[in-house]
């Protein structure tokens, strides 16, 4: 049994093959039955022509049915495709009834489709976004491990809030029902861990102390927010990539990060070239010409302090006015990198107050050496940092945000032991999706989503 795509790329005319996939059409005409087979290697159907004499065995091939197809394959008479399979015969293996199968051939809304999830993979848009999003995985592990980076898997349970800045899902195995209805406080030495447990939000933390061993690591996996933000940026579950480099300053990081998003658009362009052209004729137009601009631009960088000066020369222009201090809105970044550069931009050295303790604190003691990546379309693709290496800058800033000193001793031990400049950042993966796809919503380039109010299948 073969796959549409190695059969459409091989072109072996005169071979009988055997065939297995969805049917997407079937269609008759006076001397001939079509079916559109697809099998999800690939977007492009194979065509299947049948005699009209088939019509019987063929009664049950309807939209969405699962079937084994025996044939010859053909140059093509018709435009459209190079070659196809003249069939002989068709085995129905999982019928679809026309009168139930939600996704007969029309168009379908994002919206309708998000609510079928368990079978929206059938489509071309998901379909595409499945077989993109492989590939980009893929992408992630081959720049990294061809860099000699080491993957490290971090925990996904934890009970230190990386961020400090709360919106995390709790992790319990504490009856909350009996204990409400008893009215005692709970008690947390009961539960699993002996303590508050949350899922991650980050693997950034537990990473660092594998790179000042190794040197070069990544994580990438899940990470939860519990962010009550209804937005088509951001999940409750989300998977994250992130790199940490010792013996390295802000500067490798942005030169890491422009490379790195580089490369993963240079493999889309070229691994994912029939699946682009999808999202660029239905999706995206021009998204391709985009892409490959950026691909080929040099990443501008500019200060935070500058990027608001450029900001509050459009004052009117945006719903929150930008002053220095403010925390860049999507607004804000995406006029920063579609009107006043044109291109991605990375923003450096943002107010100590915008970002997380664990950023290096700059000379001038009011910012610290922190980099977001913004890219036209998104705003903000990645958020890094050169993190804080001196052990008594860091306990000052832990102390002064009245973060748990204890929760962190780990975390201080790094800098007590062998410590090293370092630096990393965080790309999450889904916005790379938006961006490679030119899906708008977030929703639709993840399997299931998770969002506010919506955990289904
Ligand atoms: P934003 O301001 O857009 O919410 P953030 O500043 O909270 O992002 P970071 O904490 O720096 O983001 O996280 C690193 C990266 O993870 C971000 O650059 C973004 O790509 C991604 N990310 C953050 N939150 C989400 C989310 N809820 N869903 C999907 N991706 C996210
Ligand atoms: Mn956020």
């Amino acid at each position: 049994m073969e796959d549409i795509v190695e059969i459409l790329k091989q072109k072996t005319v005169g071979k009988t093959l055997t065939v297995c996939g969805w049917v997407r059409t079937k269609r008759e005409t006076k001397n001939a039955i079509f079916i559109e087979l697809n099998d999800g290697t690939c977007m492009s159907n194979l065509q299947c022509v049948f005699n009209t004499s088939d019509a019987a065995q063929l009664e049950a091939a309807l939209t969405g049915a699962a079937v084994e197809i025996t044939g010859t394959l053909v140059e093509s008479p018709a435009q459209g495709q190079p070659v196809e399979l003249h069939a002989t015969s068709c085995k129905v293996l999982g019928p679809a009834p026309a009168d139930s199968y939600p996704l007969q051939k029309k168009a379908h809304s994002l919206e309708f489709l998000r609510s079928i999830a368990h079978l929206r993979a059938r489509t071309n848009t998901f379909g595409a976004v499945a077989r993109v999003r492989n590939a980009m995985a893929y992408a992630v592990h081959t720049f990294f491990q061809d860099r000699g980076f080491k993957y490290i898997h971090t925990p996904i349970i934890t009970a230190s809030d990386c961020e400090g800045a709360g919106e995390m899902f709790q992790v319990t195995t504490l009856d909350l029902d009996r204990i409400a209805k008893s009215g005692q406080p709970v008690d947390y030495s009961k539960d699993f861990f002996g303590k508050p447990a949350y899922l991650t939000v980050s693997g950034q933390l537990n990473v660092e102390t594998y790179c000042l061993a190794l040197k070069k690591v990544y994580t990438f996996g899940p990470t939860f927010r519990a962010e009550n933000s209804n937005t088509t940026r951001h999940l409750a579950e989300f998977w994250m990539i992130e790199p940490e480099i010792a013996f390295a300053t802000l500067k490798d990081d942005m030169e890491l990060a422009e490379d790195f998003i580089k490369y993963l658009l240079r493999w889309a362009l070229e691994e994912c070239a029939e699946d682009l052209a999808f999202f660029d004729k239905r999706i995206q137009p021009g998204l391709i010409d985009m892409l490959t601009s950026v691909y080929n631009s040099k990443f501008a960088h500019i200060s935070y302090t500058d990027a608001v000066k450029e900001l509050e020369k459009n004052k009117d222009g945006f719903e929150f006015k930008p002053y220095w201090g403010c925390d860049l809105q999507t607004e804000h970044e995406r006029y920063l990198t579609e009107k006043v550069i044109n291109g991605p931009v990375i923003v450096t050295d943002y107010p100590k107050e915008l970002k997380a303790f664990y950023m290096k604190l700059n000379d001038d003691n009011k910012t610290v050496s922190a980099m977001d990546v913004l890219v036209p379309r998104i705003g903000e693709i990645i958020g890094g940092s050169e993190r804080e290496y001196r052990y008594d800058v860091l306990l000052g800033r832990i102390r002064e945000l009245g973060l748990d000193e204890q929760a962190y001793s780990w975390y201080l031990d790094l800098r007590r032991f062998g410590s090293a400049p370092h630096a990393g950042f965080g790309l999450g993966f889904e916005r790379l999706m938006r961006y490679v796809t030119g899906m708008e919503n977030i929703r639709d380039v993840i399997p299931f989503p998770r969002a506010v109010k919506q955990a289904d299948f």
